[in-house]
């Protein structure tokens, strides 16, 4: 029996869904694709003009500044009921165009329903400080105002998610959001915008609040490059962030940059290993290796090391790949051929500098989907850190390294130039916090007995050096997207000058 489903069936189902979004495909040169069977879902709309959407966006802006703070947020709190009312419809529109497994794809517009929830909450929370003023009579605060239109450029592997942790805050803050998608997810951006419009119509609020812009490099480059864009928030490939990063700097502008990471994980000896290894399972093949913080880099103490590598093979061998909407699929296709490429390339490189694959990294249900691009997710016992382990490969091959000190493993850990997650499995407290200690983890995310990836967006989520830095989601990272005024308010008939200054008239 085919695992895989008919093209054409899966192609009218992207229709109904989409319609039940309320989102309308146009005719154009964006075209939309499922990598379930590497087939066409015809034509998703035409690549946008950024200067207009730009223009369009500072007319939003001229109202939207000055609606209170939590008005902003009704509009937020209806998107966040439609995404509920909307779950299971957007949930599979992402299966269909990411490849994700329906539970990752519900879990994603799972996200965006939290990332709403938090900001509804937040419109009512947008505080400043007040600080003792040196000057008798005076007082010191500081307030946070909007900034203007927040361009979001957004990666395939999260097509919504990401965009909605931007949207819900900045909507909230005060600023209108253009986003352009990535090219190979446009159609569940459409079906966010309809949600979007509908819940900004029924509000009230300004038109192109929220313009989806569809388009590939060229749009995001604009974006990045248009000095009517106080802030870019860019997610995706270091690659690209190396080219957004500088021209936004440029001009003075504000880029919140979410780029490639290279996950480890460390497993002590004192580790449960049942757990270490259900963690490390679902970290490294979940989302076919697809996720920013996919466990890449496996450093094991070397007396556990061997019994480790084995018990994740045995699991690999038996993880269920294929249609991402069957039930029971743990592993569903990798974005396109070029991405399997890229894999079976790592793989030979690998081998190259002394690694062993142990299990998986093969092409898999290529006779029923000639044209999608399943793979077996991979582990590779490597000699040491080579130039491969340190690149991030966006496919799932876990990297398995042996250590024989703690000091090495967190030296071996940072020795790589990406920034992102990473975790160790331990049940020694002094282990645990030397790794999520000053001189432990470099990277934004540090988990202590759960793999690097499955963030929950109360938390500011994001990464250092060439992950790009920036924050998003939760904490505080709603002042990314805000501007800071200090201000000094004189209530005295007296003017003094700070630092005891005399400049008498
Ligand atoms: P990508 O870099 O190919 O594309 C990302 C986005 O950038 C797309 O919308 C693309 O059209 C746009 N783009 C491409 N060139 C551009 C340019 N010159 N100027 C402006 N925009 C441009 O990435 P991808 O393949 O879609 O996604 C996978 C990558 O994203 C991985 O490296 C992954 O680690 C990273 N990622 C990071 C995070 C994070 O939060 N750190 C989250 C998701 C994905």
């Amino acid at each position: 029996m085919s695992t895989i489903p008919q093209h054409d069936e899966l192609a009218k189902r992207t229709g109904h869904l989409l319609a039940a979004c309320g989102a309308k495909v146009t005719n154009g040169d964006q075209m939309a694709r499922t990598p379930i069977t590497g087939g066409s879902l015809g034509a998703a709309g035409a690549a946008g003009d950024i200067g207009a959407a730009v223009d369009r966006a500072h007319d939003a802006f001229e109202i939207w500044r000055t609606t209170p703070a939590p008005v902003r947020g009704n509009v937020v709190r209806r998107l966040g009921e439609l995404l509920r009312e909307h779950k299971s419809q957007l949930g599979e529109l992402v299966s269909i165009e990411a490849g994700k497994i329906r539970s990752e794809g519900l879990g994603e517009v799972q996200e965006m329903i939290d990332i709403c929830d938090f900001a509804v909450g937040l419109s009512r929370q947008l505080h400043g400080l007040t600080i003792a003023s040196e000057r008798p009579g005076h007082r010191l605060m500081e307030t946070w105002h909007p900034m203007g239109p927040v361009g979001v450029i957004s990666a395939f592997n999260f097509p919504v998610a990401v965009w909605s942790w931007n949207a819900a805050l900045a909507i909230v803050a005060g600023d209108p959001v253009i986003w352009k998608p990535s090219d190979k997810t446009p159609l569940t951006a459409l079906a966010c915008g309809a949600l979007f419009q509908q819940a900004a119509r029924e509000n009230g609020a300004p038109e192109h609040l929220l313009q989806v812009v569809l388009g590939g490099g060229k749009q995001g480059a604009d974006l990045a490059a248009h000095e009517g864009v106080p802030i870019v928030s860019a997610t995706g490939s270091t690659a690209m962030g190396r080219k957004v990063a500088p021209v936004v700097a440029a001009r003075f502008g504000r880029a919140i940059l979410e780029l490639g990471g290279n996950n480890a994980a460390i497993v002590a000896p004192s580790a449960d290993l049942d757990l270490a290894v259900r963690g490390i399972v679902f970290s490294a093949a979940g989302t076919a290796g697809q996720r920013c913080t996919t466990l890449r880099r496996l450093i094991v103490h070397r007396s556990v090391h061997d019994e480790i590598v084995e018990k994740v093979a045995k699991a690999y061998e038996s993880l269920p790949i294929g249609d991402p909407l069957a039930d029971g699929t743990l592993v569903g296709p990798l974005i396109d051929g070029g991405s399997f490429d890229r894999m079976q390339a790592a793989l030979e490189t690998a081998q190259g500098d002394g690694g062993t694959v142990v299990a998986g990294g093969d092409r898999a249900l290529d006779d029923e989907a000639p044209d999608a691009f399943y793979a077996r997710p991979a582990i590779v016992t490597m000699p040491g850190q080579t130039e491969i382990v340190r690149s991030e490969t966006f496919a799932p091959i876990l990297y398995a390294m042996a250590y024989d000190d703690l000091d090495d493993a967190i030296a071996l850990h940072n020795e790589v130039p990406q920034g992102l997650a990473s975790s160790i499995f331990t049940t020694d407290l002094r282990e645990a916090e030397t790794f999520i200690g000053a001189a432990g983890s470099d990277c934004g995310i540090a988990n202590v007995n759960i793999g690097p990836s499955g963030a929950e967006i109360g938390g500011a989520f994001g990464g250092e050096k060439e992950t790009g830095g920036g924050r998003e989601s939760g904490s505080d990272a709603w002042k990314g997207y805000m501007r800071r005024q200090t201000n000094t308010v004189n209530y005295s008939r007296d003017l003094p000058l700070a630092q005891g200054v005399n400049f008498d008239v």
